[in-house]
């Protein structure tokens, strides 16, 4: 049976769009292949009216309304998150395809960031310096910026966006974001709540689009700052254009994700971890291990363990309890699966094909099951792109060494993984490793949300992680104040630069 695609539009003050829109775009269901939505895209014109009208909003009050005020809002939409949870995670799954539980797991990290934000008092206080000078005073303080933008990739609809708006939202900006065209539903849910907790019209709104929208947003004057999360080569354009337009800009690009196993690891933990990190959301992670560094000598059993574990999980519609759902588009199912044949041309040992065997769903959703490589080297395709699939690609190595060059050599450098029972290698490898968020006995390290995420290399343009303090700087401005009080004997007139007595 075939339903009507639903239209889905942008949502100003709270209120959807009214408008008729020149482009749209469709939206499917990847568990069935059935078109669900058509998605209104933004013209570069109604994305100046859009930024125009945040801008008069923030400088209506927002970013100077009292830190009270703005907190309760916060509280408000954290209570609202909270208790709607699973109608965002529906809606996520709907779009995306990710199995219900790991959609529950996404917002429940974006609600931790949700946490983070309402701590907003605390996180703003400036620095004061009593007497720095004789009866002369310094301190600091942070403002708001006025009108930021927040991009978005369609592997988390909804934790991605709220890396950045609660923060953005609690140091006074006025926020637009435009999600991807694949999955938008959920965060036009999500910036409902915010409306709901009492947040001022205008202080929030959702712009769906394309590039098109993208460049109107990096060009024009009342955007302040630029968040990005996407693949490298659109976050380098971003990161391009947003400066080369005076704004500043932090864009997150993708990943190649290496794991590494050394001999006294705990096989069993490192078999759980590398399917969970390698197969989790299809794959479709930016901190997912793509790349399993096995030293030789433990390869065969460490395979072994990792090929029981996959012999067990369920493929299919993620409403229906299964490990592991589709991939986001028909497309992207078909350039992921290239990648077995490539793999296989260039000599790597094809040992799980996701080609085979059956699935729990409807035979026009998009799926690929688990494939796991063995034998793969640094020349090979299969290593070298960032597949964005459940495909898992074992390289082997003779040491440490060998690894760490292995990882620092690769353009990449989001997150990664040592397994081991040394505290010493350990502690080696989280010195040695160029890349910005390790795990150690942990497969996906992603962090908490007082801490900052970000990578390094082409895995994040700019110098800022998201989130933490580093996301209340990015969306502040510093200013410091030297001021005089009760002191009328001043000096008199002098002309010299000012030294401090
Ligand atoms: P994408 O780069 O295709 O799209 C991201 C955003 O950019 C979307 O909103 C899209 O509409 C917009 N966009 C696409 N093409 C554009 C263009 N030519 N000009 C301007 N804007 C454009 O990425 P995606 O496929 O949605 O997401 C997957 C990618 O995101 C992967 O590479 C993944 O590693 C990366 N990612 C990185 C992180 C991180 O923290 N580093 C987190 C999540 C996802």
């Amino acid at each position: 049976m075939t339903t009507t695609p639903t239209r889905i539009t942008h949502l100003l003050n709270g209120v959807p769009w009214e408008g008729t829109a020149e482009r749209t775009s469709p939206v499917f269901n990847p568990a069935t292949g059935e078109q669900t939505g058509e998605l209104d895209l933004a013209s570069a014109a109604l994305v100046d009216e859009v930024v125009t009208h945040a801008h008069e909003a923030w400088a209506s009050g927002w970013g100077s309304i009292s830190l009270a005020k703005r907190t309760q809002v916060l509280f408000r939409f954290r209570e609202l998150l909270n208790e709607r949870k699973e109608d965002i995670a529906a809606l996520i799954t709907a779009e995306h395809g990710k199995v219900l539980s790991d959609a529950l797991g996404e917002v429940t990290r974006g609600l931790e960031v949700a946490e983070f934000a309402c701590g907003i008092p605390h996180l703003m206080k400036g620095g004061f310096t009593e007497n720095a000078s004789t009866k002369v005073d310094v301190y600091s303080i942070r403002q708001s910026l006025g009108v930021v933008a927040v991009i978005s990739p369609f592997n988390f609809p909804a934790m991605v966006p709220l890396w950045f708006v609660p923060v953005a939202i609690a140091c006074g900006n006025a926020v637009v974001i435009k999600p991807s065209e694949k999955d938008p539903s959920a965060v036009n849910a999500v910036a409902e709540l915010w409306t709901e907790a009492g947040l001022p019209d205008g202080i929030l709104s959702v712009v769906h689009g394309d590039k098109e929208a993208v460049d109107a947003f990096l060009t024009h004057p009342q955007v302040k700052a630029v968040s990005f999360v996407g693949s490298t080569p659109i976050a380098k354009y971003v990161y391009e254009t947003g400066t080369a337009h005076g704004k500043r800009v932090q864009a997150l690009g993708g990943a190649k994700n290496h794991m590494l196993v050394l001999p006294d690891a705990d096989l069993d933990l490192a078999a759980d971890a590398a399917v969970n990190a390698g197969f989790g959301s299809a794959g479709e992670r930016c901190m997912a291990i793509s790349a399993l560094l096995a030293v030789d000598t433990i390869a065969d059993e460490l395979i072994e363990k990792i090929k029981d574990r996959v012999g067990k999980l369920v493929t299919g519609d993620g409403t229906r309890g299964c490990d592991m759902g589709p991939l986001v588009t028909a497309q992207h199912r078909d350039k992921v699966t290239s990648y077995l044949d490539a793999g296989t041309q260039a000599g790597a040992t094809l040992v799980i094909d996701g080609r085979e065997g059956d699935v729990d769903a409807d035979a026009d959703g998009y799926f690929l099951k688990p494939t796991l490589f063995d034998h793969v080297t640094t020349d090979m395709s299969i290593y070298q792109d960032e597949i964005f699939g459940p495909v898992l690609s074992v390289l082997r190595v003779k040491t440490y060494d060998e690894a760490l060059a292995l990882i620092n050599a690769n353009p990449y450098g989001n997150g990664t993984a040592i397994f081991t029972n040394d505290g010493g290698a350990a502690r080696r490898f989280q010195n040695e490793v160029e890349v910005g968020m390790i795990g150690v006995n942990v497969p996906i390290p992603v962090p908490m949300a007082y801490y900052s995420f970000g990578g390094w290399k082409n895995s994040l343009f700019g110098d800022t992680h998201a989130h933490g303090m580093e996301g209340v700087h990015f969306f502040t401005r510093g200013k410091v104040v030297t001021s005089r009080w009760l002191d009328p004997s001043h000096g008199g007139l002098e002309l010299g630069f000012p030294q401090n007595v």
